[in-house]
């Protein structure tokens, strides 16, 4: 340290001791003349780095277009002011440092004769706080409002690439049934990136996320190309213009898999202390939205699906009904109902057991859903009542749909506790949506009557209002 004597004290040596960057610089050559401690402590540089004043300022403002709307004209503004003025007013902004990454600044001027003092406050902590806060606030929002999954991630995804800048993040969903990664949120990776990762299963070697997801710990992998976790993967990581990748398991409150959450970056390197934290911050916000998403999610289940089927139930067939009976009278496409009904199924029952009852209402489901098309809507209205939606589906169709759910239920089996084969039929009854006003009702009940014939012609068969196919 250099030996200051007690009486020759400059102001460069005051300056230095000071808490806060400061800068001075020459008013009419606009020289930086000046930097102190706290300045190349915050930017980076040394005096010799810096050009003149609006050379450094039009490159050290991370934002173009808010530089030149609001920055600018405040430093016009300044410089205008009369000479021996402090002005109170400060302004904040986004400022760079000389590696890159980037400061809120609050700052400040004072002009004093020939040079003019530039004050620089870091307020990056305290914005960072905030901003972590607002980033929070709304994602919680948004969870208490059953935003889209997607969106609530894209703001936890946003709010750490703003904090973490010049790099990419993501957030992957684990899917249980399939042991795979899906797509959750990653808005600025290409797309060819996210269609590659998409649906990966997880396991060893699996670049950072599937490792992570699979040893249930954070991955830090600070050079892509050689490290032999993204051996499979360093082409197409290479095509996205991807260099290191740390991965943070996303863990639910019960230590569940939820997913994982990982920030890229474009060069090789390892995480500051401050990412760490920042990895941390972002996987227990992912953690918040996505089992919040999930308990709404098996709610709605509860609320709109049939326990023992895993079918629709009488409440959403009706809501859906309603609603494309609707769009099909707007747009004139054809729709119709078949309500079907197990034969004898008390005698199911008394045979061989309500339980195995249950696992005949469970397969006759299962095998339903695999002759409908996607776009049908089965239910479990009643005990061992069954309806179908049929939306752009004519007559012939439907009833061809009809005897088909006949033939292949009819084939069906289900094993006795005695390893015997249970059979079992049903009876369906079909109705179209007529030209004009009909609601729902209506065609049930004429679907309800086409059923009742079938049921008196013989059962295991369809009818159509009085046509039996
Ligand atoms: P039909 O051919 O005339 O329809 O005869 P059925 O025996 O099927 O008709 P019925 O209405 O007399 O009996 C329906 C039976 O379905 C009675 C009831 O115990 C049974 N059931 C209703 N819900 C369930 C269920 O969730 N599980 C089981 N195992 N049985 C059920
Ligand atoms: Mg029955
Ligand atoms: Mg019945």
């Amino acid at each position: 340290m250099k030996n200051i004597s007690k009486d020759n004290i400059r102001l460069e040596d005051i300056l230095d001791t000071a808490p806060i960057a400061v800068a001075w610089s020459s008013v009419t050559s606009g020289r930086i003349e000046h930097i102190n401690k706290a300045f190349s402590a915050l930017f980076g540089y040394v005096l010799q780095d810096l050009p003149d004043l609006n050379t450094w300022f039009s490159d050290a403002f991370s934002d173009a277009s808010y530089y030149q709307q609001v920055v600018e004209p405040w430093i016009q503004n300044n410089q205008a002011r009369q000479q021996d003025s402090v002005s109170m007013d400060g302004i904040s902004a986004r400022m760079l440092r000389n590696d890159g990454t980037i400061r809120k600044i609050n700052l400040c001027v004072s002009t004093l004769g020939e040079k003019r003092l530039w004050y620089f406050n870091d307020i990056t902590e305290h914005w960072i706080a905030e901003r972590r806060l607002r980033a929070r606030s709304k994602m919680l929002e948004m969870v208490a409002k059953s935003s889209a999954l997607k969106d609530i991630l894209n703001v936890i995804v946003t709010q750490i690439q703003q904090e973490s800048p010049l790099s990419l993040c993501s957030v992957l969903l684990f899917d249980p049934v399939e042991q795979c990664l899906r797509l959750g949120a990653a808005p600025d990776f290409p797309d060819f990136y996210n269609q590659a990762i998409d649906g990966v299963k997880i396991g060893l070697n699996v670049g950072s996320c599937g490792t992570a997801a699979y040893l249930n710990k954070r991955v830090i992998v600070e050079d892509i190309a050689t490290h032999p976790y993204w051996q499979d993967y360093t082409q197409l990581a290479a095509e996205a213009g991807l260099a290191a990748c740390w991965s943070d398991p996303i863990v639910s409150s019960k230590g569940d898999l939820l997913g994982t959450f990982a920030i890229y970056k474009r060069l090789p390197s390892s995480p500051t202390q401050k990412e760490i934290e920042l990895i941390d911050f972002a996987s227990n916000l992912a953690s918040i939205a996505i089992e919040s998403y999930r308990a709404q999610e098996a709610l709605q289940k509860r609320a709109y699906y049939d326990h023992l089927t895993g079918l629709a139930n009488r409440g959403y067939f009706f809501q859906h009904c309603d609603a494309l009976l609707k769009q099909s009278r707007v747009e004139g496409f054809p729709l119709a109902i078949i309500m079907m009904d197990v034969d004898h199924f008390k005698v199911v029952n008394d045979k061989y057991g309500h339980k195995i009852g249950d696992f005949v209402l469970q397969k006759l489901a299962q095998v339903s859903v695999s002759v409908l098309k996607h776009t049908d809507v089965i239910a479990r209205i009643g005990g061992e009542e069954f309806a179908i939606l049929l939306p752009f589906t004519d007559n012939n169709s439907a009833l061809k749909s009809a005897e088909q759910l006949r033939e292949v239920i009819a084939s069906s089996v289900v094993l006795s506790s005695n390893h015997e084969q249970v059979r079992f039929t049903v009876s369906l009854g079909v109705a179209f949506r007529q030209n004009g006003e009909c609601t729902v009702d209506e065609i049930l009940n004429k679907a309800d009557k086409a059923l009742y014939q079938a049921k008196a012609a013989g059962r295991n068969c369809v009818f159509s209002m009085g046509l039996m196919t």
